[in-house]
């Protein structure tokens, strides 16, 4: 029995889907105009997991997971006119790369990724109905949903009317009717892009984009609707409203799982305050994208994750010591204690100290896999740590030839590196390397 912490209940309930054999889970994805950090992958891992969780439990199809890729957004927009591209210049470079990083993470990609900009028209249609149902009004080629129109706006962030107005910080438009209202459909300037639409050209709104797809792919009411916890107002309170009113009434999703931030010291990790450390980066400087992954699940989700080195350290010991004692054993059964922690809200840091406490290889190996840990064998994790190593001394022995002034042997060994693929770069601190 899988319980989950349901952000709307404030409680954890029993998991029971609407269908055990078609279980809808919809995690909101990313924004495709940059490099995810690490901030950023923690719901990709999170999710990834407990979809390995659900599929565990129920059966390897009874699951449907879909997550967006928001391919229309004006952070888009404005770094397409920067480097004077279409877009989908953009947007296409940018998704492979989170596809890269994540796959890099041990992410399986989603069953579903539907992209805003192929979904116009469930988007147009969901939006018309609003509007039919005086939930969505037209003005000066906007539409707006009309939050007064929905007694129950606020439900899933319990948020009073002051405060939600603070808290989206709302644009004051002469055109809404009321201040908390919030685009739905916003028009485009000629050279940007857009749609044509009954209100004529112009592009969707953010929220809208979830709305209008899950119900195309998924259905009115989904088990599970996920994503981190900065989403939960405005963006799925959001969500809640327009399809909420969409459907008579049919609630949007059963339960509600938010994940917490990545931690910079004392601040959330967030591209406005520039504190990123990015999966690319970290795999440049030879971590493993196990190891990140295992440093990922090391907190419960729902907790804030501060990163530090110290943090990844740890976790490359662990996989070492798991990969030691696995050693190359195949999958056996699942242990049963592993799937009970993280059947309780997914416990990852249980199920983790469990893991480590396995005797028989073949169940450690297929543990971890239910974790998504233990992917390669023993011996491939250990050969590419020792390539690790084995650069490291010859770094070492560059800085020793070096500190003799024996240039040649440091040049000599710098272009030996670079024939295998390792780039130095001398720094302040020594040098550090990174594969290119
Ligand atoms: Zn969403």
């Amino acid at each position: 029995m899988i319980r989950l912490y349901d952000t709307m209940a404030r409680e954890k309930r029993a998991f029971e889907p609407i269908n055990p054999a078609r279980i809808t889970m919809y995690v909101c994805g990313p924004t495709v105009y940059g490099r995810a950090h690490i901030g950023n992958a923690r719901p990709a891992v999170v999710f990834d997991t407990l979809a390995r969780l659900i599929r565990h439990e129920f059966g390897e199809k009874s699951l449907v997971y879909a997550r967006n890729v928001t391919d229309v957004d004006e952070k888009i927009i404005a770094s397409a006119e920067k480097e004077g591209v279409d877009p989908s210049v953009i947007t296409e470079r940018y998704e492979r790369h989170y596809l890269e990083d994540m796959g890099a993470l041990g992410v399986a990609p989603p069953d579903i990724a539907p992209h805003a900009t192929r979904e116009i028209a469930p988007m147009v249609a969901m939006i018309e109905r609003l509007i039919e149902t005086g939930h969505a009004y037209e003005a000066e080629g906007h539409v707006l949903f009309s939050v007064p129109s929905d007694p129950d706006y606020g439900v899933l962030s319990r948020r009073d009317r002051e405060q939600m107005i603070a808290g989206a910080r709302v644009e004051v438009a002469p055109y809404k009717r009321d201040p908390a209202d919030f685009v739905l459909w916003k028009p485009s300037a000629d050279g940007v892009i857009g749609w044509d639409s009954p209100w004529g050209r112009g592009r969707p709104g953010w929220h809208i984009e979830c709305s209008a797809m899950i119900r195309a792919h998924l259905g009115e009411t989904i088990d599970i609707h996920g994503g981190g916890l900065d989403l939960i107002f405005p963006h799925h309170e959001n969500e809640i409203a327009q399809s909420r009113c969409a459907h008579g009434g049919a609630p949007l999703a059963r339960f509600w799982v938010h994940n917490g931030f990545v931690d910079m010291g004392t601040e959330k990790m967030s591209k406005s305050l520039g504190n990123i450390i990015t999966p690319e980066a970290l795999l440049a400087q030879g971590h493993r994208g196990e190891t990140l992954r295992l440093a990922l699940l090391s907190a419960h989700y729902r907790s804030p994750l501060p990163w530090t080195d110290a943090l990844i350290e740890q976790s490359k010991t662990i996989l070492d010591r798991l990969y030691r004692a696995a050693g190359d054993a195949l999958a056996g059964e699942i242990d049963v204690e592993v799937a009970e922690a993280l059947s309780d809200d997914l416990n990852t840091p249980a199920a983790l100290a469990r893991l480590q406490a396995i005797e028989d290889p073949a169940v450690l190996k297929a543990s971890a896999g239910l974790l998504g840990l233990l992917s390669d064998t023993a011996d491939a994790w250990f050969r590419s740590g020792a390539d690790e190593a084995a650069v490291e001394a010859r770094i070492a022995e560059r800085a020793a030839a070096k500190q003799a002034r024996d240039f040649a042997t440091a040049d000599r060994i710098r272009d030996e590196l670079r024939a295998d693929g390792i780039v130095l770069e001398d720094g302040p601190g020594g040098t550090t390397w990174r594969r290119g």
